[in-house]
């Protein structure tokens, strides 16, 4: 009789078994097989800085204010930047990441005024020497850069044309108010 319960529980044991291994067998894969597939990163992920592209731009919207380099508390970023011609705000000239020192923090991107700085999703970067992380953050720009100053310079020109137009309108109707008023006193 005992043997009967033990083989019972045996065969209910192995159908539980057998029910979490089919219905597993079924579900979606949370891995992928990498390096042949490659993980879709979520939004969240923190990871190097890069400069991300502005649409409107064709390129980063990098304007070289050294925020990003000054707040960082393990001093990892370093920028030069210079005055385009044509254009009332710098662009980077150096832009330079040591990430073998980055904390991830995210202060970086907190401050940058133009909100040019997000992570990579490269996630799987490696090095055999810390100089294998140091990264130039411009380099994926280097070969746009001259079309990207040229989008600047029309935007530029455009905002400076619109000033102007408004300057004018202000002047034109500051004279007409004027004319009434001098027009009424003299009534
Ligand atoms: S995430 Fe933090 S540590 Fe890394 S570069 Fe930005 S400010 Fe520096
Ligand atoms: S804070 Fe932004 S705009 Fe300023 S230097 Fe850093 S990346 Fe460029």
């Amino acid at each position: 009789m005992e043997m009967i319960s033990d083989v019972y529980r045996g065969f209910r044991s192995l159908l539980k078994g057998m029910g979490v291994t089919i219905r597993h067998f079924f579900r979606k894969p949370v891995t992928v097989e990498y390096p042949r597939e490659r993980a879709v990163v979520s939004k969240v992920q923190r990871n190097a800085i890069v400069l991300i592209e502005k649409d409107d731009i064709g390129s980063h919207n990098c304007i070289a204010c050294l925020q990003c380099e000054k707040i960082c508390p393990s001093n990892c970023i370093s920028i030069t930047g210079s005055r385009k011609d044509g254009l009332a705000f710098k662009r980077p000239d150096t832009f330079d990441l040591n990430f073998a020192l980055c904390s991830e923090c995210g202060l970086c991107l907190d401050v940058c005024p133009t909100d040019t700085l997000g992570y990579s999703k490269q996630y799987d970067k490696a090095g055999y020497s810390r100089e294998d992380f140091f990264y130039d953050l411009l380099d994926q720009w280097k070969a746009t850069e001259e079309t990207a100053l040229g989008t600047l310079r029309e935007i530029e020109r455009k905002k400076k044309e619109e000033r102007e137009a408004r300057r004018k309108a202000d002047a034109e109707a500051k004279a007409k108010a004027k004319e009434n008023d001098d027009g009424d006193e003299k009534a």
